[in-house]
């Protein structure tokens, strides 16, 4: 196998993704950073968006991991975690993210 050429072409595949995955984001209205993770995790893709929701949590500033179920700011970060997943799956071709591995978060 000729190594220099399978990683440039592992290159230009993953430059393609993170494009295709940041544009489809923004027609969204989702504004991310789109990279892959390192390492053995360099098949991942790393999403982390920019434009959060604003607002206030319930429980002030209390940790979204403690705040409440009934949190509105919760129930919007929720919602835009799954339209981010969904549109980086449909966008990136992988099929099941549990399988193909996609990082959804916040920067
Ligand atoms: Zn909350």
């Amino acid at each position: 196998m000729n190594y220099a050429l399978e990683n440039a072409r592992i290159h230009a595949e993953r430059m393609g993704e993170r494009k295709a995955v940041k544009q489809a984001l923004a027609e969204h209205g989702i504004v991310a950073k789109v990279g892959h993770g390192r390492g053995t995790a360099s098949s991942w893709i790393d999403v982390q968006i920019l434009n959060k929701p604003e607002g206030k949590h319930i429980n002030g500033d209390e940790p979204y991991a403690f705040c409440r179920p009934d949190c509105p700011m919760c129930a919007a970060f929720r919602e835009q975690w799954g339209k981010a997943m969904v549109i980086a799956r449909n966008a990136s071709g992988r099929s099941h993210w549990t399988e193909d591995c996609i990082c959804v978060g916040w920067a």
